[in-house]
């Protein structure tokens, strides 16, 4: 629904390194419940673009606003513990850990004020507390990893780490997920699989954003794309709006 209220609204965003503006005046409101497509050819700003959104870094100029609060460069545990979880492109599970313990820690995170309690919050007092425990398995029935839920994440499958990784991230019961390139590395079956997550996450009350270069994924799944371009938005719509755009066909030209 393109008329509700919008749960992020960046605003006039500029992130500058050096000599390079890897955003430039970027503005985008996302209404609370769509699942959004971010996409543009390689070096258009999409992660720094998360990044700024979900506090990694500062903008040079302009604003983020989250359900209606000004939150640009809020540390990244405080947009957490505000509703916002994302996703990275490279995988950041603990390693260390098995993947219910992967799921309790995110659980934790949210209800813990500081980033610096939760980090000594010991994984031993964890595995003690019942009500994580079923919160825990709640998310690990909902995403398929009972069978894998005492396992290491790294002796899974890559498309199994990906949704250990997506399980995660709403363990943390997020308002807006960010997620940055689900599909890279999924094959087409995992990647119907991961179309139906999303889907039934959006159900969930949750507004997804998502970065993606599988343009069949980005059509099939996101009501409204915005398109990236040498930092700057380009066009913005439905896939087939945005897919007859001159501008956006001229951007992947030679990507
Ligand atoms: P995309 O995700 O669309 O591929 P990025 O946001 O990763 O694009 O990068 C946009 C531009 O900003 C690129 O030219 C990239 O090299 C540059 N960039 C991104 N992060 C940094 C950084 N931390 N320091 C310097 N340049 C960066």
């Amino acid at each position: 629904d393109p008329d509700a209220p919008a749960i992020l609204r960046v605003q006039g965003v500029t992130k500058q390194f050096r000599g390079l503006k890897a955003l430039d005046d970027v503005s985008l409101d996302v209404p609370a419940g769509e699942i959004r497509g971010v996409v543009g050819p390689n070096g258009s700003g999409k992660t720094t673009l998360f990044n700024v959104i979900s506090g990694l870094y500062r903008p040079t100029s302009g604003r983020v606003e989250f359900r209606g609060r000004d939150m640009t460069a809020h540390a990244p545990y405080r947009l957490a513990r505000a509703g916002m979880s994302r996703t990275f492109q490279n995988l950041r599970l603990f390693g260390a850990l098995t993947v219910q313990e992967n799921i309790l820690v995110a659980i934790d995170r949210s209800h813990t004020a500081e980033s610096w309690r939760y980090l000594l919050r010991p994984i031993s007092v964890l595995r003690r507390d019942r009500d994580l425990h079923r919160r825990a398995r709640e998310v690990i029935d909902r995403f398929g990893l009972s069978e894998f839920a005492g396992l290491a994440p790294g002796a899974l499958p890559y498309g199994t780490q990906r949704r250990v990784e997506i399980a995660r991230a709403v363990a943390a019961a997020p308002a807006l997920l960010l997620l940055d390139e689900p599909a890279a590395g999924l094959n087409g079956e995992e990647v119907r699989q991961l179309s139906e997550i999303v889907r039934s996450i959006r159900d969930s009350g949750v507004t997804v954003i998502v970065i993606e270069h599988n343009m069949g994924l980005v059509m099939s799944l996101c009501e409204r794309v915005t398109v990236l371009a040498g930092g700057r938005v380009i066009a913005e719509g439905t896939p087939a709006q945005v897919a007859r755009t001159p501008a956006v066909i001229e951007a992947y030209l030679g990507d």
